[in-house]
Parts: C-alpha cells; structure tokens; sequence
C-alpha cells in the first residue's frame, strides 16, 4: 500500500483528507496527517469569537475525531523540514516516511519586517489570538468604567488594527458591534464617545482586493458605524501604548493599547529549507500540477497558503477555496500517478467574496452577483454555516447565533484571577524575534 502523508490539518489538508476516505476504506492507501495541533480552526468565523457571537470551541474541529473515524494516523507534531531524497518529513518528535506527500501547512503572521510590530501586536490568526483580544477589551471597559477623566478613558479604549483587508474589517466590525452593546447596557459610565477603533490601510479604501465601488461602500458603512479609517497609512512603529505612521508625507501618532496586526501572512519558515523557488513571503512556486517549481519530486504537493500559484500572470491571494480546490486537486494527481497517469493540471474556480461588516450588514460577490445590506448579512451567515461542514459544529454555532441575538453576548472575565491580562500582553511583547521576510 502506498503511505501518503499530509502535512497540516487545515482547509487544504482536511479536502486531501476527504477525497481519499473511500481509496482508504477499500485499502488501496495508507494516510497519515500530522498537524501540531490536534484540532483544527475555521477561520472565516474567527472574528465572531472575539465578539462573543460564537464560541471558542464551535468553530474548531477535532483533528483526532475526524482521523480515527476516516481510518487515518494522526500525529500530532510539528513539521521541521523535508528529507526529499529520503522521502521522509523530519519533525520534532519523530521522522515519517512518505510515497506522496501533501503539504498543507498554511501561513503565519507577516508583520513585513516591522520589529516593533513583531514584540508589540497581536497577531489574528489562532483561537488564543481571538480569546486574548477578547479578555483584554472587557478588562480594559470594567478598568475604564471606574474612570472619571474622559480623556485618560479615551486613551485606555484606544484599539487598532494593521490592515484593512477581510481579516481586518471583520475583527474591527465585530469589536465594534460588541462594545456599543456593552457600553449601551451594562458599562454605562463609558460613552460612545470615550473609546476608538481605528483601521490603518495602505490603500485608499478597506478592502482592496475586492471590486472597488463595493470596497468603497464597505468603508462608507463603517465609518457610519463608528470606526475610524485611516488611508494612505504607513504604520512605522508599534509601541506599547501608541502607534506612529505617516499619512501622504506627514507622520502622526495615535494612543492604542490593543494593536492588531492582520497586514498579510506568509509560508511557514520550514519551506525555505526545502529547495525550489521560493518567493519573498516564504511560499514554494508551484507547477500547474501542484508540484514544487525547479525540484524534481513529482510526490510532493503544495498547496493553500503554503505554495504560490500562479493564475492570469498573478500569484493567487491566500483563501481557503483555493486551499479546498487544490487538495481535492492534489488527490486526484496522487491517484493518478498510483495507477500509472499523467497527472493533469489545476485550474481554479474563482466562486467570489463575502465580508461582513457587523451586525446585519455585508458586501458578497458570488459568481459575479454583488450583494450589500442585510441579505448580503444572511448570506454570509448561511453561507459559512453550511461550510463548517461537520454537523454537530454547525447545529452548535446556530445555536450561539441564537442566544447572541436573544440575550446578547455576555462580558465575563472567566480566565484568570490574578491578573490575567498582564500575562496576556506580557506574552504578547515577549514574543520572540523570528525572521521575517519583508
Ligand atoms: C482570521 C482569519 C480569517 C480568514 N477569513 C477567511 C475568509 O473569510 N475566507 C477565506 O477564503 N479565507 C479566509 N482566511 C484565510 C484562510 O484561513 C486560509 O487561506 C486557509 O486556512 C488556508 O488553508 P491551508 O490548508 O493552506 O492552511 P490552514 O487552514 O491554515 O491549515 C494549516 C494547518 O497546518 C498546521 N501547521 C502549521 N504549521 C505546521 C507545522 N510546522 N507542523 C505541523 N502542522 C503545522 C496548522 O496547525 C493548521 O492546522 C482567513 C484567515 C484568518 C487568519
């Protein structure tokens, strides 16, 4: 039996993992998957758990569960590097062989070489990220709610976020929507005007990789709902209290002391060892059939935010479809070079977008067919509902949804007692100085 072995347990390894359940069933293949997790995230919700719209533990999956009903070994280990000669991935608690092999590692925060924002902000991209932003928002409102000078309060609810792409304007709507509603019911001593949300975005509207009119729409929306957006911003340092950036020549500085980077992402730091042609963001360029460029391992596939494909001359922006699209993709060439084939190329369907901005309100393109408002709202709802795909996760979200909008979502500080959120930002700062690749 053939040993096929996929790295990472994210979009594209799960897809890998679905497209060879029956091969594994009629045991034609051997599968293993090893993540350095033992669950894994859906992303796209990740926003509403800061909100507390849904919670933690509904919008991960069971990494174990899913592996041992499939009939697939799971291992829970991080990738370090991969032995192509000896078809073997050397990791940190074992080495496992492979006959084909799927890489699936996805990305991790790319703060583009800005040191300060590297020991300073948050990253957006884990659960944990989202727990620790939502701790530090209710301790920073029961902290301001004991305050009397309005600009001392102003100064402490001083939040930012580094980037004005989906990742971005989904977690400052969601902060948003949760603060007004507290500061309205239960933090009364604290005004609308006495706490900021501000998105810093290089380009001249959020959103610039969709359609433009809606892009402009977007941020039009926001605004109305009370978050600053600042274009044309270079953020240059990211201090503990405050941010420094230049706008069209003029630098300026700005209280935050929660700053969120969702500025971009790049492949993880391992890939640079593997050979091929690599790009500045650590992603492996990748043949039609999926395989690395310039190295001669026609067994191994990379896909999702790990490889770099090109499609119309323009490397592909990182999003779960195309992670989705190129595992089942990445199954399909394995199968076929079993059996003897050629493997045959990739071509990707490009479904759309869809970004909420808040409660009741969104901006979706699907299939071309652009959508705003409150619809666009239930669409994106419904429409990531159905892709969380595993029924007990989908019915448990439904229900979160249900009782957030009945009861509201509740500001409770449950994690720690003594002092809990000097441990969070202490961890924060002391993050440890990786390379980066600007
Ligand atoms: C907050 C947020 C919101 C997003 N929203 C959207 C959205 O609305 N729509 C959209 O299309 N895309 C969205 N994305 C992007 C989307 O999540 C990614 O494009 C997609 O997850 C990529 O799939 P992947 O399989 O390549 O990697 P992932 O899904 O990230 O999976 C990678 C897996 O590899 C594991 N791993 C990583 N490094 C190692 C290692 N060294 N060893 C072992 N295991 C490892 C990880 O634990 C993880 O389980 C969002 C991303 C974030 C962070």
């Amino acid at each position: 039996m053939k040993k096929i072995l996929i790295l990472g347990g994210g979009f594209g390894g799960l897809t890998a993992l679905s497209f060879l359940k029956k091969h594994i069933r009629r045991k034609k293949v051997d599968v293993t998957l090893i993540d350095k997790n033992n669950y894994s995230l859906f992303t796209p919700m990740l926003a509403e758990v800061v909100s507390g719209n849904i919670k933690p533990e509904n919008i991960v999956f069971p990494l174990r569960e899913i592996c041992v009903k499939s009939g697939v070994k799971i291992f829970k280990d991080e990738v370090h590097n991969i032995d192509k000669n000896a078809r073997k991935v050397i990791c940190e608690n074992g080495e496992y062989e492979y006959d084909y092999l799927i890489v699936a590692t996805g990305s991790r925060t790319n703060f583009r070489g800005n040191e300060s924002a590297m020991r300073n902000a948050f990253e957006f991209k884990n659960i944990t990220d989202a727990i620790h932003i939502k701790y530090l928002i209710i301790d920073f409102l029961e902290k301001a709610s004991t305050m009397t000078d309005s600009a001392e309060k102003k100064k402490l609810l001083s939040f930012s976020i580094i980037g004005g792409g989906i990742t971005g304007v989904e977690l400052a709507s969601e902060m948003n929507d949760f603060i007004r509603a507290k500061i309205k019911k239960e933090y009364n001593t604290v005004t609308k005007d006495e706490y900021d949300i501000t998105i810093f975005e290089y380009d001249k509207t959020v959103l610039p990789g969709i359609d433009k009119e809606q892009a402009q729409k977007a941020q039009e929306v926001l605004i109305r709902n009370g978050i600053n957006v600042i274009n044309g911003a270079m953020v240059k340092e990211v201090g503990l209290t405050h941010i420094s950036y230049s706008q069209n020549g003029k630098d300026a500085d700005k209280s935050s002391t929660i700053t969120v980077w969702t500025a971009g992402v790049e492949g993880q730091q391992y890939l640079e060892n593997v050979g091929g042609e690599i790009t500045r963001d650590c992603r492996l360029h990748i043949s039609k059939t999926l395989n690395p460029k310039n190295l001669d391992a026609p067994e191994i596939f990379i896909i999702g935010d790990s490889c770099a494909y090109e499609y119309k001359e323009k490397i592909l922006p990182p999003v779960a479809p195309l992670a989705m699209q190129q595992g089942a993709m990445a199954v399909k060439n394995i199968l076929r070079l079993i059996n003897g084939k050629k493997p045959i190329e990739f071509s990707y369907l490009h479904f759309g977008y869809l970004v909420s901005l808040g409660k009741n309100n969104s901006v979706v393109n699907l299939f071309g067919l652009k959508f705003r408002g409150a619809f666009a709202y239930w669409l994106w709802k419904m429409t990531y509902l159905y892709k969380i795909g595993m029924f007990k996760k989908q019915v448990a979200v439904f229900f979160d949804w249900i009782m957030s909008f009945w009861f509201g979502n509740e500001s409770v500080l449950i994690i720690d007692q003594d002092n809990c959120t000097n441990c969070i930002l202490q961890k924060n700062h002391k993050k440890p100085n990786k390379k980066t690749i600007v």
